[in-house]
């Protein structure tokens, strides 16, 4: 699921530390959500990212770079994927197009009378709207 906080996630390179194999991974794809914070390593390339660690651990290698195992050309298509939002460009963690979007939502929720779905709504509505400067 690459849609979070209504829109879609941003990728940004990121060293990972790949706990169980300790080792320092750089460049790595992440999708990254501007508004709420969370994120995870982009599905295309988590198994690559997954078998790399492995490899570096195996012979000895303490920190290296996924590009060196996947290519750039692979890390930059995810890139281009998930570009940098207009959350990214003016600094913000919640734009207005947002706000719309969970508005629709909740009109949508509260004609199909699902009760949970409606809390769930306004309690995002809530937590946006905190975040707007
Ligand atoms: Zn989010």
């Amino acid at each position: 699921m690459d849609i979070c906080c209504g829109l879609t996630m941003v990728a940004r390179l990121q060293s990972v530390y790949a706990e169980e194999d300790a080792v320092l991974i750089h460049d790595v794809p992440l999708l990254v959500c501007p508004t709420c914070h969370s994120s995870f390593i982009a599905p295309e390339i988590e198994l690559d990212y997954l078998m790399f660690a492995h490899y570096c651990a195996t012979d000895g290698v303490k920190a290296a770079s996924l590009s060196h195992a996947i290519g750039e050309e692979k890390i930059f298509s995810i890139l281009e994927r998930y570009p940098e939002d207009l959350r990214c460009r003016k600094g913000v963690r919640v734009v207005s197009e947002q706000i719309d979007i969970l508005l629709d939502l909740l009109n949508l929720a509260i004609q199909t009378k699902d009760a949970v779905w409606q809390e769930e709504l306004k309690e995002k509505l809530q937590k946006m709207h905190s975040l707007l400067t």
